[in-house]
């Protein structure tokens, strides 16, 4: 371990030198003047993986350009972990505490649209950055390696990692790293989500359950033989009433949707195949497992009763978030001393044509120069970073990297996250994570801190139960059924 320079390196002419590995600059500006200095680093790697724009568990690019970048910057790599070949740990450091960040790099299907601020799809790509996931893992990468050559510089002990987490969006790639035993080390894992506000978020989401149900019946010739024949249409129709009739009586925060995947190819052939896939969520995991047990006896009734059968696969299951407010509240401090985002004339024109687009937005177009205050709602959303929160002290933080006002999975937000109002998002993220990573470093009793108020938000005798029950990873869930 070095020991940490004291005072400025005087040079054999009595000048004084800085020297990079060892200069006494503090924590802020070492970190803050490490990701300012690489912002067109940053700036590429991101608008890779937007281009990339791939798929739950078909990141293969976009996490390889991400564990090149992070092999570059000194971190030992370790890849395919948990049974997912696009996940990774990355770690730096020895010794002390570990302090982990999260990459996601998903894309979502189903929405394309170029970098410009109209409507513009583009034909034949699968998916688009449309939750800004390319600038996710790109800002913790960024933190990492600014938070390892600080580490390094300043001979503080303690260890940064970064997991390469894929398939955030209906894949569940967290749940499967904790599952794993991944987290069991860490001290205090800080996290961040693309947004169109700068703030800590002290929020929870919702957990949520999700499988497709199949059924299956007796095809036959629906004129001639009607009789013979038994319809998994009729299944998954009887099946969807039952939950329909059953909103009325679940918990009043319960959210279930489903889509029909599969109901047959000619009104003259009765289906022997049919399937609907469902979302159920509610603020409490320990409440959605109750409720699932009514969600399956529905699909045995309805299975029943149209002499169907049916099984089902669970497709991903996320905690609701328990934020650390030991955390959150560092994290939004780093933000009030950083400042909000600043665009220049031409990302103002940008955000001006973008802004009338938006259906009733929250936040005025001019927000993303401040700091909001800490957020404490529920959203109405979920993620898999729920699991990681029930296992080590977690928070996260936002910041404004599409036009204030826009929703996630939106076409505008894919815009802007192909802009550097996008990259200008990232590099608050990145510095607001690293300056709260080294707070903790510097400071251990916080950790400790962190560590009371988990245990006392999470209660005592608690059991982590996965909601992804014990099936190994759709790794093919993004391929059509
Ligand atoms: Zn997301």
């Amino acid at each position: 371990m070095n020991p940490r320079p004291t005072g400025p390196i005087l040079g054999a002419c009595g000048a004084v030198v800085l020297l990079l590995a060892s200069a006494p600059v503090g924590a802020r500006e070492a970190l803050v003047g490490h990701i300012d200095a690489r912002f067109d680093l940053h700036r590429d790697v991101a608008l890779q993986i937007w281009e990339l724009a791939e798929l739950g568990y078909q990141e293969f690019e976009s996490s390889a350009l991400l564990q090149a970048q992070l092999g570059t910057a000194g971190f030992a790599v370790e890849n395919g972990v948990a049974g997912m070949p696009t996940a990774f740990v990355a770690e730096a450091g020895s010794g002390g505490p570990v302090i982990a960040l999260l990459a996601e790099f998903d894309a979502l299907p189903g929405i394309t649209q170029t970098a410009a601020p109209v409507r513009e799809e583009i034909p034949g790509k699968a998916g688009g950055q449309a939750c800004g996931h390319h600038l996710f893992g790109t800002a913790s990468l960024a933190a990492a390696a600014a938070l390892r050559d600080w580490l390094q510089a300043t001979g503080t002990p303690g260890r940064i990692r970064v997991y390469g987490t894929p398939a955030e969006e209906g894949g569940s790639g967290k749940a499967y790293l904790v599952r794993a035993g991944l987290f069991d080390d860490v001290d205090a894992v800080l996290s961040w989500h693309p947004g169109d506000v700068n703030r800590a978020e002290l929020g929870s989401s919702l957990a949520n359950r999700s499988a497709r149900f199949n059924f299956s019946g007796v095809s036959a010739h629906a004129s001639t033989a009607p009789e013979k024949a038994r319809s998994a249409l009729d299944g998954v129709e009887a099946f969807n009433f039952m939950m329909n009739l059953m909103r009325e009586h679940l918990p009043q925060e319960t959210r279930v949707h489903y889509v029909i995947t599969a109901g047959g190819e000619a009104p003259n052939v009765v289906p022997d195949h049919a399937q609907a896939y469902y979302y159920v969520r509610h603020p409490d995991a320990q409440v959605l497992l109750q409720i699932w047990q009514r969600v399956e006896a529905a699909a045995r009734g309805a299975a029943a009763g149209t002499g169907t059968t049916v099984d089902w696969e669970i497709m991903h299951g996320s905690y609701n978030l328990l934020p650390n407010s030991v955390i959150a509240e560092r994290m939004q401090a780093n933000l009030e001393s950083l400042g909000g985002i600043r665009y220049s004339a031409a990302e103002e024109v940008f955000a001006g044509q973008i802004f009338p687009t938006l259906d009733t937005p929250e936040f005025a177009l001019g927000s993303e120069t401040a700091i909001q205050p800490i957020n404490r709602e529920r959203g109405g959303g979920s993620t898999d970073v729920g699991d990681v929160s029930w296992n080590v002290p977690t928070a996260e933080l936002s910041t404004a990297t599409w036009v204030p006002g826009t929703p996630a999975h939106s076409w505008q937000a894919i815009a802007a996250g192909g802009t550097t109002i996008g990259i200008k998002g990232l590099q608050l993220a990145a510095k607001a994570l690293a300056l709260t990573a080294a707070d903790f470093f510097e400071q251990p009793e916080l950790l400790q801190e962190a560590r009371a108020a988990f245990d006392a938000a999470r209660g005592a005798g608690f059991e982590y139960t996965p909601l992804i029950g014990d099936r190994e990873p759709p790794l093919d869930y993004r391929r059509a059924p």
